[in-house]
C-alpha cells in the first residue's frame, strides 16, 4: 500500500555523532578478542573512501544512511532503511563496500547488505524534519544520473514550482521533425504523432513503445512532449522522467515523508511519460507505486507514454497487473533499422550539419554500423568533425582511419553466407542466386564477384568455396576469381563497386 510508504519512518537519530557508531557484536567471543571500537573506527574509514571515490553527490543520495549493523565471523552486515537502497546500492556499490571491507580487514569475505534501522548515528546529516518538500522532490540531493544534455534546463532553474521540476527537460533537437520515418518505425512515429496531437484518447492510452537500444524510442518521447509544449500546454502538465528517476524521487519523497505530496504532484500532470520501464524490474514497491499512478492519470483521462526495451509480454518481473495494463493501449514495436533507414538518417544528419558527405561513405557507414542510430550518428558526426579540423574532404579512407575503433567493434570474422549477402544485397539479386544454377549474366557476375571475395577474404580452399556456392567445381571458381581480376583491371567502375564490398566485408 502507498500509505504504508508515508509511514516509513526516519531512520537514525535527529543529530550525527558521525564517528560514533555503535556495532552490535552477534557473537560474544567475537568481541572479547578484539578492541570493541576497532570496526566502528573500519567503518568510518571506509565511508570516507567511499565518499571520496564517488563523489559527495552520489554519497549523499545513496550511501549516507549506511549503517553498520556487525560483524559475524568473516561476513559484515549493512543496514539501509528501504528496500530500494538495499537494491541500489548492492548492485551499484555493494563490490566496491566488500573490497573496502577487505582492505580494511582481511578477516572479511562477505558484505551482507540488508534492510533494517542501525542504531548508530551515521546516517542523516541534518534534521530530517527541516528537510521541506524541496528536498524531497527537487534536484537536492541530487541522483547519480548522467546529466541530460539540455539547453532547456536553463529555464528549469530559479523559482519554478515543484511541479515543473518534476520532469526532466526535454531535449529540443529530438522532435518529429528531426525523426527520420522509415519502416521500421513508422508505426511507432505515428502513434507518438497521434498522442502528441491528441492525448489521453482511450485506444492510444497508455503507449508503450519498446525496442532495442538506439532505436529512438528517447526521440519520440520527448518529441511528444516539445510537441505539445509547442502547442501550448504548459511545461508542469507534462512530466517525462527515466524510470530510475521516478524511482529516485518516490525514494527521496518517501525519506523526507514527502510520499502524499509525492503522488499528488504526479496525479497533477496531463501526460506522464515514463522511459525505460524494465529499470522497475525487481523493485517492487517502485512498481506498485506506479501503477497506483498509471491507474489514477488513465482513470481521470490523462496520457501514460511508457519506453521499455521489451514488449509488455516480454517485460518478465514486472507484476502482472501492471504488465496487463501496459498492454491495453496501443504497443508499438520500434524495429531493428534496415539498410535504407540508415542511409535517410546519415543523409537527414549529414544536411542538418550542412556537410557534403560522399554517398559510398554513407552506405559504408550504413553497412558497417547496423545496430543503433546513436552510434551510426556518433560516427558520422566523429567524421564531419575530423574533416572540418583538418580542412580534409571525407573519403572512404579518412572514414576507415578517423572510425578505425568503432569499425574494429563492430567488425567479425567474415564468413561466405555474409559474403552472399552482402553482395546479394548489393546487386539486388535474390540470395538464392548464389547457389542456383542460373547462368543470366544479372546473377553469373555478382555470384562470381562473391566467389572472388570468399577467396581474398576467408582462409578458404577453392572447393570449399566451390561447395557452398551450389556445389560449383573448383574450377569454376577459380575461372571467377580470375575473370572478376580481369574485369578490374578493365573496368574502373566495377573495380570500385568490388573495393567498396571489399572494404565493407574486411575485418
Ligand atoms: P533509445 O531511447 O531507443 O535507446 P534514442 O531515442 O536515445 O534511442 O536514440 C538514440 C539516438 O539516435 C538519438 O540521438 C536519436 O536522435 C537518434 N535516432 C534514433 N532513431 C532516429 C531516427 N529515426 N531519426 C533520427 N534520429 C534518430
Ligand atoms: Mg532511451
Amino acid at each position: 500500500m502507498i500509505n504504508a510508504h508515508a509511514r516509513v519512518e526516519k531512520t537514525g537519530p535527529e543529530r550525527a555523532g558521525a564517528e560514533r557508531t555503535e556495532i552490535v557484536f552477534q557473537k560474544q567471543g567475537f568481541a572479547s578478542v578484539m578492541d570493541e571500537a576497532e570496526p566502528a573506527r573500519q567503518w568510518t574509514r571506509i565511508r570516507s573512501r567511499l565518499q571520496l571515490e564517488v563523489g559527495d553527490v552520489e554519497y549523499r543520495s545513496w550511501l549516507r544512511q549506511m549503517t553498520l549493523a556487525g560483524i559475524d565471523g568473516d561476513e559484515v552486515t549493512v543496514l539501509l532503511p528501504t528496500r530500494f537502497l538495499r537494491d541500489w546500492v548492492r548492485s551499484h556499490y555493494g563490490e566496491k563496500i566488500t573490497v573496502l571491507w577487505q582492505q580494511e580487514n582481511s578477516a572479511i569475505r562477505r558484505v551482507d547488505i540488508r534492510v533494517g534501522k542501525g542504531k548508530s548515528g551515521d546516517s542523516c546529516q541534518e534534521d530530517p524534519a527541516v528537510a521541506g518538500l524541496a528536498e524531497s522532490l527537487a534536484p537536492a540531493p541530487r541522483p547519480p544520473f548522467p546529466p541530460t544534455p539540455a539547453p532547456l534546463r536553463a529555464v528549469a532553474t530559479g523559482s519554478l514550482r515543484v511541479a515543473d521540476e518534476l520532469s526532466a527537460p526535454l531535449d529540443p533537437r529530438f522532435t518529429f521533425d528531426s525523426f527520420v520515418v522509415g519502416k521500421p518505425n513508422e508505426f511507432a512515429y505515428a502513434c507518438a504523432r497521434r498522442v502528441a496531437e491528441n492525448p489521453g484518447s482511450k485506444e492510444f492510452n497508455p503507449l508503450f513503445l519498446y525496442g532495442g537500444v538506439g532505436l529512438g524510442k528517447t526521440h519520440l518521447m520527448h518529441a511528444v512532449g516539445l510537441e505539445l509544449t509547442r502547442r501550448g500546454a504548459l511545461p508542469a502538465t507534462v512530466a517525462y522522467m527515466s524510470a530510475e528517476k521516478f524511482m529516485y524521487r518516490f525514494i527521496a519523497a518517501i525519506r523526507s515523508q514527502q510520499t502524499i505530496e509525492f503522488k499528488d504532484h504526479l496525479r497533477s500532470v496531463d501526460v506522464l511519460m515514463i522511459d525505460d520501464l524494465q529499470f522497475l524490474i525487481g523493485k517492487d514497491n517502485t512498481q506498485e507505486e506506479f501503477f497506483h499512478t498509471f491507474n489514477a492519470l488513465v482513470d481521470a483521462g490523462k496520457q501514460i507514454v511508457v519506453s521499455a526495451d521489451k514488449s509488455p509480454s516480454d517485460l518478465s518481473g514486472l507484476e502482472d497487473r501492471l504488465r496487463t495494463r501496459l498492454g491495453c493501449g496501443m504497443v508499438a514495436d520500434l524495429h531493428a533499422t534496415t539498410f535504407e533507414l540508415r542511409i535517410s538518417i546519415l543523409e537527414a544528419k549529414a544536411t542538418r550539419a550542412k556537410c557534403d558527405v560522399p554517398g559510398r561513405v554513407l552506405e559504408f557507414l550504413a553497412h558497417k554500423i547496423t545496430t543503433n542510430v546513436r552510434e551510426l550518428e556518433g560516427s558520422l558526426n566523429r567524421l564531419i568533425a575530423y574533416a572540418n579540423l583538418f580542412n580534409r574532404p571525407i573519403t572512404l579512407e579518412t572514414a576507415q582511419e578517423v572510425l578505425h575503433d568503432i569499425l574494429k567493434a563492430h567488425d567479425k570474422r567474415v564468413t561466405i553466407d555474409e559474403i552472399q549477402r552482402r553482395v546479394a544485397e548489393h546487386y539486388n539479386m535474390r540470395i538464392g542466386d548464389m547457389v542456383s544454377a542460373r547462368r543470366a549474366r544479372a546473377v553469373a557476375r555478382p555470384r562470381q564477384v562473391a566467389m572472388y571475395l570468399a577467396k581474398q577474404l576467408t582462409s578458404r580452399s577453392l572447393p570449399e568455396i566451390g561447395k557452398k556456392f551450389g556445389n560449383r567445381d573448383h574450377t569454376t571458381v577459380m575461372h571467377a576469381c580470375s575473370r572478376v581480376t580481369e574485369l578490374i583491371a578493365a573496368d574502373s567502375g566495377f573495380a570500385e563497386d568490388v573495393n567498396l564490398l571489399k572494404k565493407m566485408l574486411e575485418s
